[in-house]
């Protein structure tokens, strides 16, 4: 049951889980919040087990045992995971409304219900509210998982309902020996890490989908715009269609190490040291003060997108590429 196991850097939450299991103290909500990419929703994942499984023990569910079996097959009829149809969209209110029903049910095998919300920020006011009866009346023995990286966004009254279980990112040591076990070519664990500010599950998907590789093509892209090689309305034709969130995380990070440069930081203290050169050029053009401006207009960009936005791509990365060219003119 890989996928229904902690991570080793998970280990006192998991205490805390255990003891409030063992000693009758379970809440019926809890809310799993802290910085993406480091296993909150896995974690979830190996409590419900937990939670269901006939034989548990202290490092978690036994693994063989009939609940544990359902749940491997993805059939366990008292256990639902409820996450939006696409990623980035909001989860569906008819969604919420079924669980009212699911949390009130007897639970078939005789023991709990487990439900997990992931990422349970996505929701639109209505579905919030409607999660928000829930919460007010679970059912007995019902359990609510909820997760989340952008607790804030959630309604107070939801937060206020959930025990808080808080996930921070790994020591750098546990992450970066937990890498290198996951990958091929260990080669790049310490600029992965670097990239993804030290959570190990985000720098796994940097390795898996090349995106080291297309960080570099971003960064080629800017160099040709600097240099007038390819015009901003080009260069947003081939990036227009990419995870756009992602792409201007990646500018504001090189804004941001070119801010440290003019103010006279260290390269070692960088985390895009790959790309030095395009950095000392940004910091010689423009001043720190120009430098955070820009840095928190693309902020506000990437935040309409995350709040679902309705942002033309193409519009948005002409935009994005024109101020780009500005710096250096
Ligand atoms: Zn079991």
């Amino acid at each position: 049951m890989k996928d229904w196991r902690i991570f080793p850097w998970q280990n006192t939450q998991w205490q805390q889980m255990v003891h409030c299991q063992q000693t009758g103290n379970l809440a019926h909500a809890y809310l799993l919040r802290g910085v993406p990419g480091t296993g909150k929703l896995q974690f979830a994942k190996a409590l419900s087990a937990y939670l269901l499984c006939m034989n548990p023990q202290t490092t978690g569910a036994c693994g063989h045992c009939k609940e544990c079996e359902l749940l491997k097959a993805g059939t366990h009829p008292d256990f639902t995971l409820v996450e939006p149809d696409d990623p980035g969209r909001p989860i569906r209110i008819d969604r919420i409304r079924k669980l009212n029903e699911f949390a009130h049910k007897t639970a078939q095998q005789g023991g709990r219900r487990v439900i997990i919300l992931n990422p349970a920020e996505a929701m639109n006011v209505n579905a919030a509210n409607a999660l928000l009866k829930c919460l007010e009346e679970p059912g007995d023995d019902t359990v609510f998982l909820l997760v989340s990286a952008r607790s804030g966004d959630m309604l107070p009254t939801i937060r206020s309902r959930c025990q808080q279980l808080n996930f921070a990112t790994p020591n750098r040591a546990d992450a970066e020996q937990w890498l290198a076990s996951q990958l091929e070519d260990s080669s790049r664990v310490v600029q992965l890490l670097d990239l993804t500010a030290n959570a190990p599950l985000e720098a796994k998907r940097f390795a898996d989908q090349g995106l080291l590789e297309k960080r570099a093509t971003l960064a080629d892209g800017l160099k040709g715009l600097f240099k007038g090689k390819v015009t901003p309305v080009e260069l947003a034709k081939t990036w227009q269609s990419e995870d756009l969130v992602l792409t201007i995380s990646w500018i504001m990070g090189w804004l941001d190490d070119a801010v440290k440069l003019s103010l006279n930081g260290s390269p070692s203290d960088l985390r895009n040291r790959d790309q030095l050169k395009m950095l000392e050029y940004l910091a010689r053009k423009c001043d720190a003060r120009t430098l955070l401006q820009e840095r928190d207009w693309l902020m506000s960009q990437r935040q309409s997108l995350l709040e679902g936005g309705n942002l033309n791509p193409q519009m948005l990365m002409e935009g994005v590429f024109c101020r780009c060219l500005d710096w250096v003119l």
